[in-house]
């Protein structure tokens, strides 16, 4: 068995175990952790054909968390992926209009950082324990919204572990803040600040920064982690349903074995097509990785151009998980097309926070083949819900329509109709002012939540007990504080 290790992007003699890697998070470099090879399956793909949702987990995720004993994975993934979605598949494929979509919706928050984020405290908690670490972990986090909730959601009740969420008061919506301030779980606190959220992502960096607190965290029997996306404990597990939607594409009969497909991702962090290139590696026959962005297509010009540039407009969208400028996952990829030659990534990534740009050269663009990307705008956007819908009656979310969208402008300029799975990760009901605006079927006068039953009655579709929860649960959570309170404010939670 290969013992896979981790190693900083920006310094390779930074070398972790996997469950080091975990509790860590970011390299202390800035850089981030990759693994010292891509494993390939010790299982066939008619193999994973067989295989529940949890058994895939297990044969995908040993193979890169090899520090874990197969009785701790195994307790982590049934402790994830278990009732908290609202079917047995976790992750279905559901074909509409010649596509496949597949469905990251199904965990608390509906949406797809439930896939990673209802596994990371159990991978994380598991890491503390078997490192020694005696102090509980305490997760600190900023949001604009979504992360946030299913931050909360995967780390409420997991003993050994506290979470702590700054959102800004007036700057999410109605669903999402009451999806985090009706949470249950007394390890959870959620606080709104009176600020923006760059307010808040600037506090949470100073406290995680700041040595005393450290210290006095440390005193108390606590230390800090954080969940966000970089951590190779989020990027594992969504390796996961693309090894489960080909297995399923190949139960069903609609590909033969080692039949190559392609699969299609809304793109923000470059995380979830990153899972992909990796499962790819793996050995997963995927041909075309294709990368979808909205308006913000910093990731479209730099597929077009070799050229990363991040100094350009900043645009809010439809699709707001993608409105992002700098995709931090990238920075694994770029290492990757280095020659996993961590002084070619650091040159690029110190152009990146000197001057917002970096040029790779012809022979990394060389290896980057694979990779397609495109962009939809917001009318497009709009255009392919409604069409889908029109076409066959199903609904999908903005970040999944700019997807399909840009799946389809490939279609037409490559002619390739190799079956195509195409990442879904939010449900419509997320989105329900904008899903409904798409399909003419708007009414101003409701609000968000009212247009839920709205949307039911045009779908057809359950309404997930996600919204079904929210509009009747109790608050919790009322906190709100100054900008400059929020420090005061942990130590409070945490009696120290
Ligand atoms: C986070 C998110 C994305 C983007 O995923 P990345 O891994 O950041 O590229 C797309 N859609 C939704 C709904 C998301 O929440």
């Amino acid at each position: 068995m290969s013992n896979i290790k981790y190693v900083s992007t920006r310094d390779k003699s930074i070398s972790f175990t996997a469950s080091q890697a975990i509790l860590q998070g970011l390299s202390e470099d800035g850089g981030l952790f990759v693994p010292t090879e891509i494993p390939k399956f010790d299982k066939s793909l008619s193999d994973f054909a067989q295989m529940s949702y949890q058994e895939t987990a297990y044969n995908v995720m040993k193979l890169f968390f090899t520090d874990y004993t197969e009785e701790e994975l195994m307790k982590c993934i049934n402790a994830a992926y278990d009732e908290k979605f609202d079917t047995k598949e976790i992750a279905p494929l559901h074909m509409a209009d010649g596509a496949y979509y597949l469905e990251l919706f199904h965990g608390k928050t509906i949406a797809f950082k439930d896939m990673a984020l209802s596994i990371l405290p159990h991978l994380m908690i598991t890491a503390a324990r078997k490192n020694n670490v005696k102090e509980d972990i305490v997760i600190l986090t900023a949001t604009s919204g979504d992360t946030g909730k299913a931050a909360l959601a995967g780390f409420a009740g997991v003993e050994g572990t506290k979470i702590i969420v700054f959102y800004p008061k007036n700057g999410v919506s109605e669903i999402q803040e009451r999806q985090m301030v009706t949470q249950t779980g007394d390890n959870t606190l959620v606080v709104g600040i009176h600020g923006n959220f760059d307010q808040a992502q600037t506090g949470v960096k100073m406290m995680f920064g700041d040595e005393n607190l450290k210290k006095e965290l440390a005193d108390g029997g606590y230390r800090f982690s954080s969940a966000n996306s970089i951590n190779i404990g989020r990027l594992v597990p969504q390796i996961v349903y693309y090894v489960y939607s080909y297995a399923t594409l190949l139960k069903r009969g609609a590909i033969k074995e080692n039949e190559p497909i392609n699969v299609t991702v809304p793109t923000g962090n470059f995380g979830n097509i990153l899972a992909a290139f990796y499962a790819k590696n793996m050995g997963l026959p995927i041909a075309k990785l294709i990368c979808a962005s909205n308006e913000n297509k910093v990731l479209y010009d730099f597929f077009e151009s070799g050229k990363y540039d991040r100094n350009r407009e900043f645009r809010l969208t439809s699709s707001p998980s993608m409105d992002i400028l700098i995709s931090s996952n990238l920075e694994r990829l770029i290492y990757f097309i280095a020659g996993e030659d961590d002084s070619v990534n650091r040159t690029l990534m110190g152009a990146l926070t000197k001057d917002g740009v970096y040029e790779i050269t012809d022979s990394m663009k060389e290896k980057l083949k694979d990779f397609y990307g495109n962009y939809a705008d917001e009318a497009e956007t709009a255009e392919e819900i409604d069409h889908i819908y029109k076409e066959s009656g199903y609904i999908i979310d903005p970040h999944t329509a700019v997807a399909s969208k840009v799946y389809r402008k490939y279609k037409e300029e490559s002619g390739d109709d190799k079956a195509c799975v195409i990442a879904s990760t939010a449900s419509p009901y997320k989105f329900t002012r904008s899903v409904m605006k798409a399909i003419g079927k708007d009414d101003a006068s409701k609000s968000d939540i009212e247009l839920t039953d709205d949307l039911h009655a045009v779908s057809g579709v359950d309404l997930p007990s996600a919204i079904t929860e929210i509009k009747s649960a109790p608050v919790i959570h009322d906190k709100e504080c100054e900008v400059d309170k929020m420090q005061a404010v942990v130590k409070e939670f945490l009696g120290i």
